[in-house]
């Protein structure tokens, strides 16, 4: 434990807020909670975790809110936080539609998965004054072979002033598989972002925390469906690759019989192209890699229409040896 560390900002009642917003199957959870765990157990934290869960399968977006304080505060709210200090956002498309700068602090720090300036990203935000971090998260998470998530917790605990020597224990710790890729994003993460600082200069006003919805949702005006509002937010057209394996089964449509047996267990159905009453190839955007798919297909004379692409595939969705 470390009775040194000081919190970067309290509110007034001694809590330092932090929202992540991603889209449900991009680890953002998986992050908060590993964050979490190490504000509590290596810096003498206390404090509050909760998270909406996003659908990985529909690609919902998903919030999850940590409130960090000093270890003996007298906890006096309970909930997620509707007044971050910290915003990390993991897919700068999600700003607009879900309205990411309502509650924000003045002088916050927001860290975004984006390609453009901070600059650009401040005026997408409409952010009232503090500090914008952009970093190529998905680049990154791309060229190491690790997930988004661990670029975006990267700059965050940077941020956060968390001892980064500390951090990669446990990160490494928490997935022994995977450690070599994480370190390696977590490493480039704060080497290649780029940040501005912005003060109050009236252009544009704090933004208190609201709920999207003016009325009260019931049976006469819900959404379609039910549970998932698709007029915010949609992921079609958009790239969803890092929320799955990285890996993509491969496919051989002379061996296809159009049984049809891939729809009934893919985990997310819009990933096979299918046209014209035929299967036609895998959409890579959408596509989690999770090879249930492979599992399915049948092989008979000739041959097997879905397969793993190379025998890491295999090893990662079966356990086998390679
Ligand atoms: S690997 Fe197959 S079952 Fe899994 S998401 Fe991709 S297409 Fe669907
Ligand atoms: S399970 Fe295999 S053979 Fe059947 S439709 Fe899908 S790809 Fe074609």
């Amino acid at each position: 434990m470390s009775q040194d560390y000081r919190l970067p900002y309290k509110d007034d009642l001694g809590f330092c807020n932090i929202i992540f917003s991603a889209i449900g199957g991009e680890g953002a959870n998986m992050a908060a909670k590993l964050l979490f765990k190490l504000g509590v157990e290596m810096f003498d934290l206390d404090g509050g975790y909760d998270a909406k869960y996003g659908s990985e399968k529909k690609g919902t977006p998903t919030d999850v809110s940590v409130r960090f304080c000093d270890y003996g505060t007298p906890v006096r709210s309970a909930g997620p936080t509707t007044q971050p200090h910290f915003l990390v956002a993991f897919r700068e498309f999600l700003i607009r539609p879900l309205s990411l700068n309502r509650g924000l602090q003045a002088n916050a720090t927001v860290i975004v998965n984006s390609t453009k300036s901070p600059e650009e990203v401040r005026d997408i935000l409409q952010l009232n004054s503090g500090t914008v971090i952009c970093l190529d998260a998905t680049d990154i998470a791309a060229k190491t072979h690790s997930r988004l998530n661990m670029p975006m917790m990267a700059m965050l605990c940077y941020e956060l002033k968390f001892d980064p020597e500390k951090v990669k224990e446990k990160v490494a710790k928490q997935w022994p598989k995977v450690a070599q890729a994480n370190l390696a994003a977590f490493d480039a993460a704060v080497a290649q972002s780029k940040r501005a600082t912005f003060k109050d200069d009236g252009k544009y006003p704090l933004v208190s925390f609201t709920e999207h919805r003016d009325e009260r949702i019931g049976y006469l005006n819900m959404p379609e469906g039910g549970a998932i509002d698709a007029t915010r937010f949609s992921t079609i057209g958009k790239n969803n690759r890092l929320s799955g394996t990285g890996f993509f089964p491969k496919f051989e449509q002379a061996s296809c019989i159009t049984c049809g047996m891939c729809m009934t267990v893919c985990s997310d159905p819009g990933s096979l192209k299918w046209v014209d009453g035929k299967m036609t190839g895998i959409d890579e955007n959408y596509c989690k890699g999770c090879m249930r798919c492979v599992a399915i297909c049948p092989s008979h004379k000739k041959g097997k229409a879905l397969q793993f692409p190379c025998p890491e595939a295999e090893a990662l969705t079966t356990g086998k040896k390679v």
